[in-house]
């Protein structure tokens, strides 16, 4: 057996083992590999393993190996890193999700950009959940109108949230106060198709899923630690 293959089923095993501990369903959470880094050959082995969603912070990287993988079918990008706005173009025509909106600008953008046969681009907005100076995402105090105004845009499915917690501290309150925000924004727009929490990576995804994590983001222990 291959190491990536050995390492994608030890995730999957703690993936459900936690969601049965919270009595969800392993069907409800999904796994998202995070490749960034990792050459195409790896992807690719992550895929005959059975990975089909692959997560990529950096967009030229991620279109270098897009094209190095088209013969393979079924397989998601989800774009999950910081988002220029003159870069929002090939994000719009070359992913299905993204994961990393935090303003109302980049949202318009991606709507105007995507196109219209390839059906709504899926997106969660990124929350800054522990107010941390120096990361992207909105404020709770702002996702409220930022929803608002990104659930008219035609061209966009607004999922739901994505957040990535303090370094410096346990995680679960702040992926608790994220399924709040979720929950509350589930009510104030009631037409939008909120059920996505993409909370949890390498080191957290137990407190994510037993937080209500529907998609969690694994990269080094699938792929091993980054160069
Ligand atoms: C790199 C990255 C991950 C994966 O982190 P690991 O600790 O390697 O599992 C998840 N989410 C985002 C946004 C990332 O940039």
């Amino acid at each position: 057996m291959h190491k990536i293959d050995e390492k994608l089923a030890n995730v999957t095993a703690r993936i459900a083992r936690a969601a049965e501990i919270s009595g969800r369903s392993a069907s409800d959470v999904a796994l998202l590999a995070v490749s960034k880094t990792q050459p195409a050959d790896q992807l690719r082995r992550a895929y005959q393993a059975g990975a089909r969603r692959f997560g990529e912070n950096y967009l030229q990287e991620a279109l270098d190996k897009q094209d190095q993988l088209s013969d393979l079918d079924e397989l998601e990008w989800h774009f999950i890193g910081p988002i220029q706005s003159n870069k929002t173009r090939a994000i719009a025509e070359r992913f299905s999700w993204v994961h990393s909106v935090d303003r109302l600008k980049v949202a318009q953008r991606l709507n105007d950009q995507r196109p219209p046969q390839l059906g709504p681009l899926h997106i969660c907005l990124q929350v800054n959940i522990d107010e941390e100076p120096s990361k992207s995402g909105a404020h709770l105090t702002e996702l409220n109108a930022l929803a608002h105004q990104v659930a008219q845009l035609p061209n966009i499915a607004l999922r739901g949230l994505m957040a990535i917690p303090a370094p410096d501290k346990p995680p679960r309150a702040s992926f608790a106060r994220l399924a709040a925000a979720l929950a509350q924004l589930q009510q104030a727009e009631p037409t939008c198709p909120l059920d996505t929490l993409s909370i949890g990576m390498s080191g957290d995804l137990e407190d994510a899923i037993a937080e209500g994590a529907t998609i969690v983001r694994i990269g080094t222990d699938i792929f091993g630690p980054r160069a």
